[in-house]
């Protein structure tokens, strides 16, 4: 029996009984369902610890790129650096004018390396602050607007049915 957990368990126990009137039974009851729910989360701790990486590949943050060794494109964007996929360099964010340097446009980078060309080749934690103070500015008001014209659009778009089904019949009390 794992003795750190039953001692949380006893410890909680007696918290328990402070507060309210327990029988044996329910103490024993209680100090099981305690020390099973602990067990299980201790297990589920256990569980989430990151899987090794395939290859042997190192999970230091401050790998140094090997250029026979391509990394993941998906991989290059972390939380708070991003890799340039081009000659390893990492940045807050990989800038138009970083990319010059390889003879590439922010737009021939992504699709070479298979991003969506939405994708924000900064830090996901800059990437995330940006959306929120700019929320903040209302810069995407025009976006928004984009957005909402293209839900318009796909609304009057959609068959007549669903209109129809929201007409109400026509009472037939007789009042006109
Ligand atoms: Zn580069």
């Amino acid at each position: 029996m794992d003795k750190k957990l039953l001692e949380l368990a006893v410890d909680l126990l007696k918290a328990q009984v402070s507060v309210r009137t327990m029988s044996c039974e329910d103490m024993e009851l209680a100090l099981l369902r305690v020390y099973n729910a602990l067990h299980r989360m201790r297990r589920a701790e256990d569980d989430d610890k990151p899987v090794p990486l395939p290859g042997g590949i190192s999970e230091s943050p401050f790998i140094q790129m090997d250029s026979s060794q391509p990394i993941d494109p998906q991989r290059s964007i972390q939380e708070d650096r991003v890799t340039c996929l081009e000659c390893g360099a990492e940045f807050r964010q990989i800038t138009a004018n970083h990319l010059r340097t390889h003879q590439l446009t922010p737009k021939e980078y992504k699709r070479k390396w298979g991003f969506p060309l939405k994708q924000a080749l900064a830090a996901k934690a800059l990437t995330k602050l940006r959306s929120r103070s700019a929320k903040k500015r209302g810069l995407p008001v025009k976006l928004q607007q984009y957005l909402e014209d293209q839900r318009k659009k796909k609304e009057s778009e959609a068959p007549e049915a669903s209109k129809n089904i929201a007409k109400r019949s026509p009472q037939r009390t007789g009042v006109v």
